[in-house]
């Protein structure tokens, strides 16, 4: 008996190295995807926002605190997008780990070229973007840019493993640069897409295709009649390959401008899990363009 106890705490011991894994908590279901496709077993993550939750809208939890306060690194967007909870969340969460300046404060938009930075910001035109357009991680090159610092982040906080993260490093940037060359094939040249918010300016950038009208008449802004009859106007006198929306976003007001122009409404998941197999965020962005086709 004593043995088989004696065994049993010698097999404790051996599963002791789980424990010190990285506590990476992520704001975003994408963040908290890269993080482990990067961390591997080394990491735990915990992810904040729910696939579906509208980003801009998320109200900080008791449960995101604590998360917060047992945290080795935090994960976030940045570009203000958490501006509503995540400043509540450090203050709370007393981790002196994940404060700015700290190597457990990783802000992911540190390694992206941002897009849409206003040149003066007015926030009395509403507009909820004044650092630029947060939505990059539509974006396959800054993706990349902001897992090689991620690579780097996690090297730095468990230089044990520090081999392990730059080997899934290289396999990810691989596999990025191989579904580049696939995506690309895909053909979005010349097409034009109406869109609900300013979601998905980076994906036109890269693949080539153009955002023509919003929903919103400035992100953050629910749209009035006379901008949607506007819009509508437009669509009517130029062609329009989809009017883009997300399950969060505008369904209701996409559907209509559908059924008034005759234009197809194209959901796109947005986020890494926001539909069915997306649950890695090269799932996420095959759905994404292949659906734009
Ligand atoms: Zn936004």
């Amino acid at each position: 008996m004593r043995k088989i106890v004696l065994a049993c705490i010698l097999l404790l011991f051996g599963a002791a190295p789980a424990l010190a894994e990285l506590k990476v908590v992520a704001t975003l279901p994408w963040i908290g995807n890269l993080a482990r496709i990067l961390g591997g077993d080394q990491v735990a993550v915990t992810t904040l926002v729910k696939p579906n939750q509208d980003p801009h809208m998320v109200e900080a939890k008791p449960s995101m605190i604590l998360a917060g306060r047992k945290a080795d690194i935090l994960m976030y967007n940045g570009l203000d997008l958490e501006i509503g909870y995540l400043p509540l969340i450090l203050e709370s969460a007393r981790n002196p780990r994940i404060v700015p300046g700290k190597p457990g404060n990783f802000n992911c938009s540190r390694f992206v070229k941002a897009i849409e930075k206003p040149t003066a910001i007015d926030r009395s035109m509403g507009d909820v973007h004044p650092l630029g357009n947060p939505h990059y991680h539509f974006s396959p090159s800054n993706i990349l840019r902001v897992a090689a610092g991620m690579t780097d982040a996690l090297a730095e906080l468990d230089a044990v493993h520090a081999e392990t993260y730059r080997q899934n490093y290289k396999e990810f940037s691989t596999l990025v640069a191989q579904k580049q060359e696939q995506w690309q094939t895909l053909g979005f040249q010349g097409k034009r897409f109406v869109a609900y918010h300013k979601l998905f300016e980076y994906l036109a950038a890269e693949f080539g295709f153009q955002i023509v009208g919003y929903v919103e008449p400035k992100p953050g802004i629910p749209p009035s009649a006379a901008h949607v009859e506007g819009l509508i106007a437009s669509m009517k006198s130029s062609h329009t390959d989809g009017i883009l929306t997300t399950s969060y976003y505008g369904r209701t007001e996409a559907e209509s401008l559908g059924e008034k122009t005759g234009v197809r409404i194209i959901a796109l998941p947005a986020d890494v899990g926001a539909m069915p197999d997306t649950d890695s965020w090269f799932a996420f962005m095959d759905r994404v363009l292949t659906s734009l086709r």
